[in-house]
């Protein structure tokens, strides 16, 4: 058996990918946006190809790109207005492919120093994006928001508990609480339960009128704690939150945890790519103050899933909490002044996943990202503006490109958004969510795609109100 096939078979293989994808990738307005969600039918097309002797390698990539196209909602469509999963730009693409190609092992700096230096110098780019201090800050990338959020708990118990790295939650005598807002991703309460604190420990802050963070209820909560049995750990404030893209007033918590001295993370996951474009990153004016922070460049940044980035602007912590000295772990770090991945986060084994935003910066440049983040602000602002003339209100209120709304008159309809949001998922032309604002259910609209144009926008709006007429009568 050769699992390298002959040079023959593997440009045959490589046509039939390339032939496939580019299809693909050519015309994904034509596709569905929306799956068939029989799981019988799935079953059974996964289960039939035969595992004991293998397949031809052609029918096999059939079956596959097959199963992907027919079976998955398509969030590379234009006309996917969905959570922030991005159409994944090309040069992401390409850098998965190089990436799985040379498999380089980037644990250790002198296994793979090239590509560990280009994910250092990305990182160093997004220092001074974020506007910390390049001096005093470091970073690291991570599989995902949710990864980089669990770093930043642990970087704030390791920061503040000196002997926690040995000693873990049995050396504290206080307990530390984590403060969020409820709008705040869920991923918060699972690295809670993740480290061994449990979610009980993250006090969720409710929300004001602008469905931020209620800072005067925060500064409460802080007070309120009891100071003999319970510490402030850290607060999250959130720059995009996940339903209604609300950015909190970064600036208001940062100044209470400066005077109640607790650990400030931004959860930026979604919001973060504001500081591409000068005329958004004003909205993020306070998180240059932070002490860490969460960007998804897979979700603004248009890079294929797998691609977070963790920021801190204590340059000593990462190193505090990650690294674990063993004989077979290379020394060449006390020697240069390198940095060595395994010490930096939670992984060992690691791929190259920093690739795919720096071959995307060699491809399209800062310059290219700002225009295209630019032109998707300015399609949430055609959104907001079309729905207000085909009188449908919004409930929320922000910069950002994510629009919920809904209906005056069926407002109170708990079966009003389910009942049109069905019918459109099932046409399958395009895709959207509900997501309820204080017990209220509204459509959620976001523009995650920097292909959509006032096209798609103008065709979303016209099967709305056309469900929402039928609906009436
Ligand atoms: C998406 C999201 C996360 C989780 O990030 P993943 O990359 O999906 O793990 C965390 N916080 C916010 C605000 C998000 O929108």
């Amino acid at each position: 058996m050769n699992f390298d096939f002959d040079d023959k078979q593997r440009k045959e293989i490589l046509n039939t990918v390339l032939d496939k994808v580019e299809h693909f990738y050519a015309n994904t307005k034509d596709y569905s946006t929306t799956p068939k969600l029989n799981l019988q039918e799935i079953r059974n097309l996964v289960e039939t190809p035969d595992l004991i002797s293998g397949n031809k390698p052609n029918e096999a990539i059939e079956h596959i790109i097959n199963g992907l196209e027919n079976y998955s909602v398509h969030t590379p469509h234009p006309n996917y207005f969905g959570l922030f999963n991005p159409r994944a730009n090309f040069a992401g693409i390409i850098a998965d492919f190089i990436t799985a190609s040379y498999n380089p092992q980037l644990a250790a700096w002198s296994h793979a120093p090239f590509a560990v230096e280009v994910e250092a110098h990305v990182i160093r780019e997004f220092i001074e994006k974020f506007g910390l201090d390049k001096k005093k800050s470091d970073g690291v990338f991570t599989t995902g928001g949710a990864e980089a959020n669990l770093t930043a708990v642990l970087c704030a118990l390791n920061n503040k508990y000196p002997n926690f790295a040995k000693n873990g939650m049995f050396g504290l005598d206080k307990k530390p609480i984590i403060f969020c807002s409820q709008e705040a991703h869920h991923s918060v309460q699972k690295a809670a339960k993740v480290v061994g604190l449990g979610y009980d420990f993250v006090k969720t802050i409710h929300t004001n009128k602008d469905l931020k963070i209620d800072t005067f209820l925060l500064e409460k909560e802080i007070k309120k704690l009891n100071a003999s049995t319970q510490s402030p750990l850290m607060v999250i404030g959130t720059a995009g939150t996940t339903g209604t893209g609300t950015i909190d007033d970064l600036e208001s918590i940062s100044k209470i945890c400066k005077t109640h001295d607790i650990w400030f993370h931004v959860d930026a996951a979604y919001g973060g790519a504001a500081v591409l474009s000068s005329k958004l990153k004003q909205l993020l004016s306070g998180i240059p103050v932070s002490d860490s922070i969460t960007f998804d460049a897979h979700k603004w940044m248009s890079v294929p899933m797998g691609t977070s980035i963790f920021l801190t602007s204590h340059q000593e912590i990462l190193n505090k909490t990650f690294r674990i000295t063993t004989e077979y772990m290379p020394k060449e770090a006390s020697e240069m002044k390198i940095i060595e991945p395994f010490s930096h986060s939670i992984q060992w084994s690691r791929r190259f996943i920093g690739l795919k935003v720096y071959l995307s910066l060699l491809f399209y440049g800062w310059d290219g990202y700002e225009k295209v983040i630019n032109h998707q602000a300015k399609m949430g602002e055609y959104l907001r503006l079309k729905l207000t003339e085909n009188n449908w209100i919004i409930k929320n209120n922000t910069e950002l490109p994510v629009v919920c709304f809904t209906d005056q008159q069926f407002e109170s309809d708990l079966n009003f958004t389910k009942t049109i949001l069905n019918k459109i998922l099932t046409r399958g032309n395009s895709w959207l969510s509900v997501y309820p604002i204080e017990n209220v259910p509204t459509f959620r609209a976001c523009i995650t795609n920097y292909n959509t144009t006032e096209t798609e926008i103008d065709e979303l709006i016209e099967e709305l109100n056309k469900e929402r007429e039928t609906y009436q009568s």
